[in-house]
Parts: structure tokens; sequence; C-alpha cells
């Protein structure tokens, strides 16, 4: 990706190095506090190391507590100020990217964002709407958040209570590694997801999502979070179309964001993390899924071809 001497996002919050004090205190509790019981995945154990590494995958992308907490994940995309994440360590938190510097990744980052807003902010123009960029917070290890605590298991995410996203960038490092996602059109995949989300948001898509769940049986909830995810994946799509016509796009990018579509699919992670999928279970979307979404919104750009709400995805 040609991202270099780009301009870069105003609203970029770098809160890189800060301890968010009495974090652990203030939030405490049981992270199983809330319904608990049968959100969990059969993990087992949890204390190893291969198992916690495995986990992330499970959180990874939307920014969810499922495992770590035993709550729908979409508590944290749908509802301010209700989630709260384990704090236990993070074992690769602090390794530095291989692929460049923090500093670089910031600078990514930047531009990736105000890209997003270009592309955004005209859409919304054009219906005679406004639209208001999110706020990313650029953390480390750990983050306070309008809807609770996370830490850098926890995975880029967008919080609706104070509509900012939130990513620790050592993420980009798992994402190379531990799901097998290299290559910087990966990585910008995952940043214009989770502003598909702040998007959901403004079109109304994730408050609606929030009033109806409450009525909804979990496996209910989480089908309907596959669409949720899945219409985000099909606006990172759209933005992917977008960087190209913006001449960011280089050889093998699509393919990037492609590989990551792919690694992150529910059944791809579950069977991973634990030999076998259990479909029901599914919040994020197939593999498959996932790349037919991403693949859509790339191919035509327009955010009308994202509707995955009606019909079966
Ligand atoms: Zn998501």
């Amino acid at each position: 990706m040609k991202w270099r001497g780009r301009e870069q996002s105003s609203n970029i919050e770098d809160r890189r190095g800060q301890r968010s004090g009495g974090l652990g205190g203030g939030l405490g509790g049981s992270p199983f506090g809330r319904g608990g019981g049968g959100m969990r995945m059969p993990t087992g154990g949890g204390g190893s190391r291969g198992g916690m590494s495995s986990l992330i995958g499970i959180v990874v992308v939307l920014g969810i507590i499922w495992v770590a907490t035993g709550q729908n994940p979409l508590d944290m995309l749908m509802n301010g100020g209700t989630t709260t994440t384990s704090s236990s360590s993070a074992s690769s938190s602090s390794q530095l990217p291989a692929s460049g510097s923090q500093d670089d990744l910031r600078d990514f980052v930047g531009v990736v964002i105000k890209e997003t807003e270009d592309l955004w902010g005209g859409v919304f123009a054009q219906e005679g709407q406004r639209y208001t960029p999110p706020k990313v917070v650029l953390f480390t290890d750990q983050v306070n958040t309008a809807c609770g605590a996370a830490d850098a298991r926890t995975g880029p995410f967008y919080c609706p209570g104070d509509q900012k996203v939130y990513i620790d960038l050592n993420f980009y490092d798992q994402l190379r590694t531990e799901f097998g996602a290299p290559g910087d059109f990966a990585q910008a995949y995952v940043l214009a997801h989770e502003v598909g989300h702040a998007v959901q948001d403004q079109t109304g898509v994730l408050p609606e999502f929030n009033r109806r769940r409450a009525a909804m049986s979990t496996e209910q909830a989480n089908a309907y979070s596959v669409r949720v995810e899945l219409q985000a994946d099909c606006y990172a799509g759209v933005w992917a179309n977008y960087a190209g016509q913006q001449n960011l796009v280089e050889a093998g990018d699509f393919e990037e964001a492609l590989n990551a579509a792919d690694q992150i699919g529910d059944d791809t992670l579950q069977k991973r993390m634990q030999g076998f999928a259990v479909p029901k279970t599914f919040n994020h979307g197939t593999s498959a899924q996932r790349k037919t979404w991403f693949e859509r919104g790339y191919k035509t750009g327009n955010p009308g071809d994202c509707d995955t709400f009606s019909g079966n995805v």
C-alpha cells in the first residue's frame, strides 16, 4: 500500500505508554460477572499460554470479550459501559512489530483513517447527512473506555459508548504471526472494518441491533451479529475500492486483505483453537462469508451493495 507521505487524520488519540491506573480495581469484579455460563467457549484450562494466544483469535477484529468474560461479544460493541475484560497478562503485548516501528504504524493508521474519513464523509454528504469520524485511540497494554476496560488481547474494537475505535498497535504483530495475515493492507482492512462499525452506529444499524437483541436468544443474537459484522467487512471492501481510486493500492494488497478475512473467519479460528467449529456460536461469519462480503464491497465500491440484513448471507 502506497501510504507514505499522505495526509493523516487529525482524529488519532495517541495514548500509548500511558498507564491506565486503577484499571483492574475500578472495573474489577468477576470477569464472568454477567451473562456467564453458556457463552464461554470450551477452551479448557485457559491458563496455558497456547490457550491464551489462540483465544485472541476469537476476539479479534471486533473487539470483544467473548472468551475472557463469557459475555456476548457484542456487549462491547453495542452497549456502553458494561463490559470488562480480565486483566490477566498478555504474553505478546510488549513486542514491537517486526514490520516497522510503532511510529511508522501510527502514521500508517493516520493515513488509513484519513482515507476512511474522506470516503464516508462523501458517502454521507451524498445522502444529505454528515459523517462524524470516530476518534481512533492508540493504546498500549490496557485502556479504559466507555465500554469498559480493554487490554491488548481484546483486539481492535469500536465502542459506541464513546464513538471511538481502539487499537493496540501490537495487535498487528499478532495479526501477522498468530493469524497468518501479514501485509499492510491486511492492517488497513482491520481498521476499515472498525470504522465500518462507526458508520453502522450512525446509520442506525448498531442502535437497532442493540434494541432488538435484548429479546433474542443467544443463538439469534449471534446470527444477527454475523450480519452486522459482514456488513462491516463489506464496508471495509468499499474502503479498499476507494483506496484503489486514490492510487494507494499496490499489487498484492487486495490478496492481503482477503487472506486476513479468511484467517479470522469464525470457523477457521475455532478450528485452529480447538480443532472443530461450533456454527451456532459464530458471531462474525465464516471465512467464506467474510471473504465474500469484503470482496463484494471491493468490487462495486458501493455501500448500497452491503445489505447483509435481507436474504441469506
Ligand atoms: Zn467487527
